[in-house]
């Protein structure tokens, strides 16, 4: 997720020394693609994104609401609080218009997986814009619950289920989804090849894969990771917010490439984003965020004390907001041949 939350990371370039994250998890994976999928490494990083969703996922949603992830805006603008949550839906739009997902009746999508989802504020979104049946699924026992609670109480329960589950060992058989999305879940994936590599097992032929992420900058010709400076950043960040090592979203086309998905394609949306750390930070030095803040745990304080380097790290553009769009291989028509 964006707020509370952050990037991602691993498997290609990069790795970096970050590691200082205490039992944690970030720490073994940081050099990229030995970051393990499996083992007591990736245990100690899926117990910890569960905890830190479990404490902080009431403030986030009493706050900024149902979506967990940031706005997209126009370029320079400085929003008002109250255009967030317009600016979190224009997420979700942007994101789909960017992949050219069918909005004319008969090619909708039917069936969606919302990998990574939160309290469901995608789900139900995409639920009611599509008449889809939507799965979703995330770490933390908490965010399921609350997931189902708010659709089940908004009468969606026939069209949108939650439950815990690894993104990276799905409970889907193969081939199921016309829309799988991934909204701000991807920095937290040990393994970024194992991810898509799921995002595609699930996908129906044809289906449409999308997914919104924190990544490093791309490479420049020459460099084989980042500058140590820029790994000492997003070290600090990686520490605060369950994360593995990051990837840049090149390395996402090449994940993609690499497994034969069609039509790939990606954008920065770093500037869109601008006006949304800034807010979140007013939001918790505002007395109501600010209490709320210490109740809420020592996760949370600790996420909310790295958030100026999220801001940092965006304008000495060593972070950037990605989309990659991708597609399965529509299923080959035998018949009559
Ligand atoms: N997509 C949601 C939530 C983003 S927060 C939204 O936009 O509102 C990041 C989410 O990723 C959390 O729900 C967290 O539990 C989930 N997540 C992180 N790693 C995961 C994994 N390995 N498997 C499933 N979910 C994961």
């Amino acid at each position: 997720m964006g707020s509370l939350t952050g990037p991602s990371a691993a498997v290609i370039s990069s790795g970096a020394p970050v590691a200082r994250r205490r039992a944690s998890p970030a720490r073994a994976t940081v050099q990229s693609s030995a970051a393990p999928a499996a083992g007591p490494a990736a245990d100690g990083l899926k117990k910890g994104i569960a905890e830190f969703y479990d404490e902080s996922s009431g403030l986030w949603e009493r706050i900024w609401g149902e979506h967990m992830h940031h706005g997209f805006y126009e370029p320079g603008q400085t929003a008002a609080i109250a255009d967030h949550r317009v600016a979190q839906i224009r997420m979700v739009e942007e994101a789909l218009r960017f992949a050219a997902v069918p909005d004319e009746p008969g090619k909708r999508p039917k069936k969606v997986v919302d990998v990574g989802c939160g309290i469901g504020g995608s789900s139900r979104y995409l639920a009611r814009k599509y008449g889809a049946s939507c799965r979703g699924i995330t770490l933390s026992p908490v965010q399921a619950a609350r997931a189902q609670a708010i659709s089940d109480a908004e009468g969606l329960a026939d069209k949108v289920s939650f439950q815990v589950a690894d993104a990276l060992d799905q409970p889907f058989p193969d081939s199921q989804f016309d829309l799988v999305w991934s909204m701000e879940s991807g920095e937290h994936m040990p393994d970024k090849a194992k991810f898509v590599g799921e995002l595609a097992r699930v996908a129906a032929p044809g289906g449409i894969i999308i997914i919104v992420t924190w990544c490093h900058r791309d490479l420049k010709p020459g460099e084989s990771s980042l500058s140590a400076d820029e790994l000492k950043l997003l070290g600090r960040i990686c520490d605060a917010y369950y994360l593995p090592a990051w990837c840049s979203a090149a390395d996402y086309v090449k994940i993609a490439q690499s497994l034969s998905l069609q039509d790939i394609r990606t954008a920065d949306w770093s500037e869109n984003v601008a006006p949304f750390w800034p807010a979140v930070i007013r939001t918790a030095l505002t007395w109501r965020g600010f209490f709320s803040l210490l109740g809420s745990g020592w996760n949370t304080i600790r996420g909310a004390l790295v958030m100026p380097l999220m801001i940092q790290g965006f304008r000495k553009n060593i972070i950037k907001f990605a989309v990659i769009t991708c597609r399965v291989p529509p299923a080959v028509d035998h018949a009559g041949v």
